[in-house]
């Protein structure tokens, strides 16, 4: 805390400090500026042979420099002075402060003549008709007061613009007894800050040079409004805890309610899709797309998988929003079925029409395995399009061999027995046992995407898979390869097989069909 309150104090004398000299810069600013107006005056006087009073008043009047001034006066060589709003005044003893100098001359502040308000006044020599006359523009010594910055601790700090000998130019704070401030300025003139004590009270004090006419500003602040500060300071720590303990509870809140939301979205995007299926089955909105599978030593075809997609509406949707639901509601055992009666279809199609009898791959659902006899269906399917099931391969997830609803054992056996081949897919994603690999009559492994994204980065465990897969005499087939690098690494290290992007995406069946005529 004592680190804290430090930290405060230095913070607020270097606030006090930077507050009186934006004040100076601002003061340096406004005199240049009213400098600059009488100087664009006293041009217009020199370069105008015929120039009289009026014609001087009349240029004055007509600018837009009249709200910076009281008035404009013109001052003879004897003092005698005229103003443009018809006052005549005698500066006669003091006339030589005026043309003493060709420069601009701002004059400290003093009583008006005309009226005792306080002025200053901005001079300049010019010549009009060969004589010497000094163009007055009178000031209200206040109107410097703009520049204060009352703003210093909430207005509870006050400031004086002082000239070189410490007297006070403009007041700023009519509350002190000027004598006293001009006294303690003047003990201090050499300090740029300070601590002083006035009537009991004690006092920052800072001060600095404005750069004309060696005035400066001088400011106060007590030091209690610091004080003040410091407490206000602690408060609004305490603000910041209370306010980020509410901030962290209504985002928690928040997060809440979005999930809610999206729980209850998720639950209606699932009935909407529940509620069409069927329909949908039956108006032919599920379509079979077929990603090529070329060999990579070769780059020839070596088959491809049989992906559905859903068409709804001119609208395609991806299998990964509708599978998960139909796996939930079994539905997917229709749907597996309906995909692979088109499968057979489009195979004893380019059978016929191109001779093309490749290997297709087609997904099967854990599903099917909890169904009795559920091979006998994809036999029966076969074999009514004359479909040979060697040319059949059924992909089942590595994941569905470690079901505990299923003896996977027996249900490849019986698979193998009609002739399909089997790959397991997303090979090393399903933590099942290596010995799968050797009790089960498997085909082919297809290694999952993640571990094909590894390729080039360190911990890459790709070569082993297609070391063990090697042993084990098991086709290896690498999915979701995108790249030509990863193609040189998988063919160098012996997968067999590619799938992706790099060969090609999933294509509708017209698309397919000329992938194929083209390749072969
Ligand atoms: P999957 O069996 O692992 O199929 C491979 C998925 O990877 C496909 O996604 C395919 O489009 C995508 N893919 C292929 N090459 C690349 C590549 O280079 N980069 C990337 N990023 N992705 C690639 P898709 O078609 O969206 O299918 C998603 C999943 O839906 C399939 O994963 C499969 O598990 C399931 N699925 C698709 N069709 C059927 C089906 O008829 N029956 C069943 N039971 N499941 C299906
Ligand atoms: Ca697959
Ligand atoms: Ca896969």
């Amino acid at each position: 805390m004592t680190y804290m309150i430090n930290k405060i104090e230095a913070n607020a004398s270097k606030s006090i400090q930077t507050i009186t000299k934006t004040d100076a810069n601002n003061l340096n600013t406004k005199i240049t500026k009213q400098k600059e107006m009488l100087k664009s005056i006293a041009n217009q006087i020199t370069k105008d042979n015929d120039i009289n009073e009026e014609k001087i008043f009349d240029l004055y009047e007509r600018s837009d420099i009249t709200s910076n001034f009281i008035r404009m006066g013109i001052m003879y060589e004897n003092g005698y002075t005229i103003t443009n709003d018809g006052y005549e005044v005698d500066y006669s003893e003091e006339k030589d402060n005026f043309f003493s100098s060709s420069r601009i001359g701002l004059s400290e502040n003093r009583e008006s003549k005309i009226n005792g308000e306080e002025i200053n006044i901005y001079s300049k020599v010019v010549e009009i008709n060969k004589e010497k006359v000094a163009i007055l523009l009178i000031v209200d010594t206040d109107s410097y007061k703009d520049i204060f910055s009352n703003q210093i601790f909430e207005g509870e700090g006050f400031s004086y613009i002082v000239n070189k000998d410490g007297n006070i130019v403009v007041n700023g704070n009519e509350k002190f007894d000027t004598k006293k401030i001009m006294d303690i300025i003047q003990s201090n003139i050499g300090q740029k800050i300070k601590i002083v004590d006035i009537d009991g009270s004690k006092y920052y004090i800072a001060r600095e040079d404005i750069g004309i006419n060696n005035w400066s500003i001088v400011s106060f602040i007590q030091s209690k409004i610091i004080a003040g500060e410091i407490n206000k300071a602690l408060l609004i720590t305490f603000i910041l805890v209370i306010a980020v303990i509410l901030v962290i509870l209504s985002i928690s809140g928040y997060i809440l309610v979005i999930n809610m939301k999206k729980r209850k979205n998720y639950s209606s995007a699932e009935k909407e899709i529940e509620k069409n299926m069927k329909k949908a089955l039956k108006n032919n909105e599920f379509v079979v797309y077929y990603q090529p599978k070329i060999y990579a030593k070769t780059e020839k075809i070596y088959g491809s998988e049989a992906l559905v997609r859903w068409k709804k509406d001119n609208k395609i949707i991806m299998p990964n929003i509708f599978i998960p639901i139909f796996e939930k509601n079994k539905f997917i055992l229709k749907l597996d079925l309906y995909i692979f009666e088109k499968v057979c279809m489009d195979m004893k199609e380019w059978k016929e029409k191109y001779g093309i009898d490749i290997i297709i791959s087609v997904n099967v659902s854990r599903e099917h395995f909890t169904e009795k006899n559920f091979i006998n269906k994809y036999v029966q399917i076969a074999s009514n399009y004359g479909i040979d099931t060697n040319k059949i391969d059924l992909e089942i997830t590595e994941s569905a061999t470690i079901d505990s609803r299923i003896n996977i054992a027996k249900i490849m056996e019986e698979i193998k027995k009609y002739g399909f081949l089997i790959s397991i897919d997303d090979f090393g994603t399903g933590y099942s046992s290596l010995s799968i690999l050797h009790d089960m009559p498997i085909d082919i492994l297809k290694i999952d995407k993640s571990f094909v994204d590894q390729i080039g980065k360190k911990d890459n465990i790709i070569e082993n898979i297609l070391s063990i897969a090697k042993k084990f005499k098991l086709k290896t087939i690498a999915e979701g390869v995108e790249t030509k690098n990863q193609k040189d690494y998988l063919t160098k290290e012996g997968c067999d097989i590619l799938q992706g992007y790099y060969c090609s995406k999933p294509l509708s069946k017209a698309e397919f069909e000329k992938f194929i005529n083209e390749k072969n």
